[in-house]
C-alpha cells in the first residue's frame, strides 16, 4: 500500500464525517465516507422494492446494480461518490427510512465483500481520510493510522437533533456492534477519544497532530 489510509472508526453521531472531512481538507487527503456507501445500496434497495431483510434479494441487487466510484472536489474538499447508474444520491440517503434500513443490509456478508473491495478500490484516488465502522478492524487493517471516536449517547443524540434527525441511535450501534461480519470494534492499535465534551475544532486539531507526529518526512 503505496498511499496513505487515515481510518477513522467510531459509533454514530461521533462527530467522524465533520472532523473526517476537516482532515482531508487540512492534508489534501481524499475523504470517503463508507456509511453514505452503504446507504446507497440502502437506499437502492428501497427503490427496487427489495426487502432489507432479504440477504439473498439484497446480495443479489449487489452483484448486478450498476455503480461508478468518482472522486470530485467541491471548496476545497476531495471526496469520492458512489454513482448508481450514473446518478449520486446524496439528499436520499439521509432520511429516517435509509438509517432504518441501511444497519439490516450492512449485516449481510456479501454486502460487506462488495464494500470492502469498492473501499479499497478508493486507493486509486491517492491518500485518503476513511471513516466508517471497520476500517481499521477489516478494509484496511494494514494501515498504521487508525482512530476510533465515540461521545456519550445522550450527547450523540443531540448532535443528531441538531441536524434534524430524531433517530434511536442506540439501536443502529448495538445491531452495529452485534453482527457477526466485520461488527463495530476499535481496532488493536487504534487512538481512542472520546470527544463528548470537545468542539469539532479541538478533535480534529488533535487527529492532525496525532497524524502529522507519525507522517513520514516525505509526506
Ligand atoms: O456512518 P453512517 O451513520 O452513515 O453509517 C450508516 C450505517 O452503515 C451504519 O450504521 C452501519 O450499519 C453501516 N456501516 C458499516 N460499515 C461501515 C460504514 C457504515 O456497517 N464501514
Amino acid at each position: 500500500m503505496k498511499n496513505i489510509v487515515i481510518a477513522i472508526d467510531g459509533t454514530s453521531a461521533s462527530g467522524k464525517s465533520t472532523n473526517s472531512k476537516l482532515v482531508a481538507k487540512a492534508l489534501g487527503y481524499v475523504y470517503v465516507d463508507t456509511g453514505a456507501m452503504y446507504r446507497t445500496l440502502a437506499w437502492f434497495c428501497m427503490q427496487n422494492r427489495i426487502d432489507p431483510h432479504d440477504a439473498k434479494a439484497v446480495a443479489a441487487a449487489c452483484r448486478k446494480w450498476k455503480t461508478k466510484l468518482e472522486c470530485v472536489e467541491k471548496d476545497g474538499l476531495k471526496s469520492v461518490h458512489l454513482l448508481v447508474n450514473g446518478y449520486f444520491p446524496e439528499k436520499e440517503i439521509r432520511t429516517a427510512e435509509a438509517s432504518l434500513a441501511v444497519s439490516l443490509i450492512a449485516v449481510i456478508p456479501k454486502v460487506r465483500e462488495w464494500m470492502k473491495k469498492a473501499q479499497r478500490d478508493c486507493i486509486q484516488f491517492g491518500d485518503l481520510v476513511m471513516e466508517g465502522r471497520d476500517i481499521g478492524t477489516n478494509v484496511f487493517p494494514e494501515t498504521d493510522y487508525k482512530f476510533y471516536l465515540d461521545a456519550h449517547l445522550e450527547e450523540r443524540t443531540k448532535r443528531r437533533a441538531a441536524d434534524g434527525v430524531n433517530e434511536n441511535l442506540a439501536a443502529r450501534d448495538q445491531r452495529d456492534s452485534q453482527r457477526a461480519a466485520a461488527p463495530l470494534m476499535i481496532a488493536l492499535g487504534a487512538k481512542v477519544l472520546n470527544n463528548s465534551n470537545m468542539t469539532s475544532a479541538q478533535t480534529s486539531g488533535w487527529l492532525l497532530k496525532e497524524i502529522r507526529a507519525m507522517l513520514p518526512a516525505t509526506k
